[in-house]
């Protein structure tokens, strides 16, 4: 067993850097909540690992799933369907998507399951051209990245050809001045679209969108925004995907994001919320979709497409989701942290904003609530002190959209949890701010 030292050194020594910030300890293991460190302290997490530990680290019921698909098996051929992947086709357009969303492929990330969308939207229409929001994270890979705004995209050369992007809505910051949230969002739509229109090659092929667009700053579109964009695919031709990796499955305290907003999608990718942080992501489209793109020879063939070691995984998640009743307990969590924010919020000027869904909540940081300038550095200090004090949450921080707390606790999390991870951050933001003041 290597000594912790070596193991300091190996991740250092032998790891590419991927991306972010990474902590300085080493972790060991999590439970619900709760993540451990290499030093065997506990720390609350309210990001639920990247978004996925819905039903909280290491359940019991996601334990046992391991346990039997050891039993069953891990792994197959792919032209093999194994019987728990078609219980989960079953439990996946009987239980949880809309009416018309009946057919499902599984694969294991996200990224994979917008490529897919992407493709299948190709295909259907014959054409190639993606509208897409400012903003948004569809993930990594080829297509996916080329239709992502939430991260750096210099660096790797010429992306997927065709992509056009809508100024997101915003409704803390809207695009033009003098105008609400909803005004400002519909008229930018709207122009977004006269340009593409304007640019358009003639071979539209989809419009994608995350139903709230989390990376960006947990922004949630108006309704009646979504309704627009059902309306400008359809008199375009183009197929409606939504995006759902973060907002499906109880997450915002709905079944779907579909559910919450009442518009209905051609294509719906999931992912994260759907594995409780094993790799499981699906696509799910209507029967008349699947039926037209087979006939024109869809593939998206791959090592891990149908295995059922996520499969038995993603059904334990879906049956707790019901047995805990945790949609309910989103919404009802949901609105305690809120409350616990929005009371934070009437003692500090530099919390602008809380906003979100269900236990998919955003605070912005700003300078101060007239100018609403980012507070970046308040934002950065106070993550760093939070962490010391025992409380893990993700910020974003873009220069052009401000400096966003991403709070998404398990949906097990205990009132008496949240209630500690607030007062972690009432304590970190008063000290923060102390040391800023003090530093002038
Ligand atoms: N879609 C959304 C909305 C996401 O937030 C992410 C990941 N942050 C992805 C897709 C990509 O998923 P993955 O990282 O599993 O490829």
């Amino acid at each position: 067993m290597p000594t912790s030292t070596e193991l300091h050194f190996a991740a250092k020594e032998f790891m590419v850097r991927y991306g972010g910030d990474t902590f300085p300890n080493l972790f060991r293991s999590a439970k619900g909540a709760v993540v451990i460190d290499d030093t065997g302290r506990e720390i609350l997490d309210f990001t639920s690992g990247q978004m996925c530990a819905t039903i909280g680290h290491n359940h019991p019921a996601i334990v046992a799933a391991v346990q039997k698909a050891g039993e069953e098996a891990f792994h197959m051929f792919s032209g093999m369907i194994p019987e728990v992947v078609a219980e989960l086709a079953t439990t996946m357009a009987q239980d949880w998507m809309p009416e018309s969303l009946t057919k499902s492929i599984f694969v294991n990330t996200g990224s994979e399951s917008n490529e897919i969308a992407l493709r299948m939207a190709k295909m259907y229409t014959g054409g190639y051209e993606v509208l897409a929001v400012g903003g948004s994270w569809h993930g990594v890979t080829g297509g996916s990245s080329s239709v992502s705004f939430a991260s750096d995209r210099k660096g790797y050369g010429v992306s997927t050809p065709g992509v056009y992007v809508l100024p997101e809505p915003n409704d803390y910051r809207p695009y033009i001045k003098g105008m609400n949230g909803e005004e400002s969002a519909l008229t930018c739509l709207e122009i977004g679209l006269k340009m593409f229109d304007m640019a358009s090659s003639g071979r539209p092929a989809a419009i994608i969108i995350e139903p709230i667009i989390s990376a960006g700053g947990v922004l949630v579109p108006p309704k009646s925004y979504m309704q627009a964009l059902r309306k400008a695919a359809d008199e375009r031709g183009m197929l409606l995907i939504f995006d759902e990796a973060q907002t499906a499955f109880g997450r915002i305290g709905q079944r779907t994001a579909s559910d919450l907003f009442g518009v209905v999608p051609d294509i719906m990718s999931v992912s994260k919320t759907m594995g409780g942080g094993l790799p499981l992501a699906a696509t799910v489209t209507t029967a008349q979709i699947e039926q037209a793109v087979h006939e024109r020879g869809f593939t998206f063939y791959t090592s891990h497409v149908s295995d059922p070691l996520p499969a038995r995984v993603g059904l334990a998640v879906l049956n707790t989701i019901r047995n805990e009743d945790l949609i309910r307990r989103a919404q009802s969590t949901g609105s305690y942290l809120r409350s616990r924010l929005l009371e934070l919020q009437t003692r500090y000027e530099s919390i602008g904003d809380v906003r979100g869904e269900g236990l998919l909540l955003g605070v912005e940081l700003v300078a101060d609530r007239e100018s609403r300038n980012p507070a970046h550095e308040l934002g950065a200090l106070t993550t760093q002190r939070c962490f010391e004090l025992g409380l893990s949450m993700n910020i974003r921080r873009r220069p052009e959209r401000g400096s966003v707390w991403r709070i998404a606790p398990p949906l097990t999390v205990e009132h008496k949890q949240i209630d500690q991870a607030v007062d972690i951050l009432d304590r970190a933001l008063r000290e923060s701010l102390d040391k800023m003041a003090g530093a002038c």
